[in-house]
């Protein structure tokens, strides 16, 4: 079976699930953080927006929001997340 791995928004720590969905809610067991745990190909998505097109402030946000707003501002199309 194969195993997805999910990213949790606020530190980065990852687990592994054997089902594969855009993204997973649960408690990161490193920082107690509650939130939803992106599938590592949408991190890779958003680790992809170049530079100049981030929002401001951008980095201070957790990943999962950092995600919403980019499919909110048209940085990322939906088509391009095979998932
Ligand atoms: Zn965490």
């Amino acid at each position: 079976m194969s195993s997805e791995t999910y990213v949790c928004p606020e530190c980065t720590s990852t687990v592994e699930r054997d089902y594969r969905v855009k993204y997973v809610i649960r408690t990161c067991d490193e920082c107690d953080h509650n939130g939803r745990f992106l599938h590592e190909s949408l991190t890779d998505v958003i680790y992809a927006i170049p530079e100049e097109d981030r929002p401001d402030d951008w980095a201070d946000d957790p990943l999962d929001e950092r995600f919403r707003r980019a499919l909110e501002e048209g940085l990322i199309d939906r088509t391009d997340l095979n998932i």
